[in-house]
């Protein structure tokens, strides 16, 4: 059951805003799979440590508390709950983005949410999983690994576009600095950096229709040994 579910994985890494949310959605609806955010979970314990006023660097203190909280996916659909309480919205407010890099650093922390993840995986029967180590430490015999890249500037237009849309207008410029920031430390950290998987496939979604991505990603899928039609 296990092993059959890690075949219909689907693992898409990149750094913020090179696509991977959209992509993966329409992956997943091509597929007929769920989709996985780990960079929600990842979220929603970084805002469980604000909340709480834990100490950022304190990894192990982060992890003991998120154990006791019931961290909630999917219901409703690409909802993110806290032990009942949806923080959908939240969980994408300036105040978690400045501090998330920092709280998923720790290797405590990763380990439970990488637990988690597989547990999905298993119980979903597969799924596209989006997040930073997808491809290299959460599902590295996954059949398909994507590693999305786009320039600088066009990332920051999409996270800005992002923001628009809920209603927090930002300047593109410190959009463009504040994941530069993030990227920075996601890449250079010693537990789980992000980069690509070795046999991952590298494309570059600048300029590029998400829905073409999309298609290009679920053709590699099916060409891979062991995927369904
Ligand atoms: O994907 P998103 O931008 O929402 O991810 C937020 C943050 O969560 C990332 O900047 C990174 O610090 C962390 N993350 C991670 N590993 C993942 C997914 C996200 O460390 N698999």
């Amino acid at each position: 059951m296990t092993r059959l579910a890690r075949t219909r994985v689907v693992a898409i890494d990149g750094p913020a805003g090179s696509g991977k949310s959209t992509v993966a959605r329409g992956v997943a609806r091509k597929l007929d799979l769920e989709v996985l955010d780990t960079g929600a979970m990842y979220r929603a314990v970084t805002l469980l440590a604000l909340e709480y006023g834990l100490d950022l660097a304190d990894g192990p203190g982060i992890a003991a508390t998120a154990r006791t909280v019931r961290l909630e996916l999917d219901s409703p659909p690409g909802s993110v709950a806290l032990d009942g309480r949806d923080v959908s919205r939240e969980i994408r407010g300036p105040a978690v983005a400045a501090a998330v890099s920092q709280v998923s650093a720790h290797p405590e922390v990763r380990t439970l949410l990488v637990d988690r993840q597989r547990r999905w995986v298993d119980v979903h029967g597969g799924g596209v999983v989006e997040g930073r180590d997808i491809g290299t430490v959460v599902f590295p015999d996954a059949p398909l690994k994507v590693f999305l890249t786009a320039s600088p500037e066009e990332r920051a237009k999409r996270r800005a576009l992002d923001e628009a849309a809920a209603d927090r207008p930002t300047d593109e410029r410190e959009v463009e600095q504040a994941i530069a920031r993030r990227d920075e430390l996601d890449s250079s950290r010693a537990t789980s950096p992000l980069r690509p998987a070795d046999d991952a496939i590298v494309i570059d979604t600048t300029g590029r229709d998400a829905d073409g991505v999309a298609s290009e990603i679920v053709e590699r899928f099916r060409a891979t040994a062991g995927a369904e039609p």
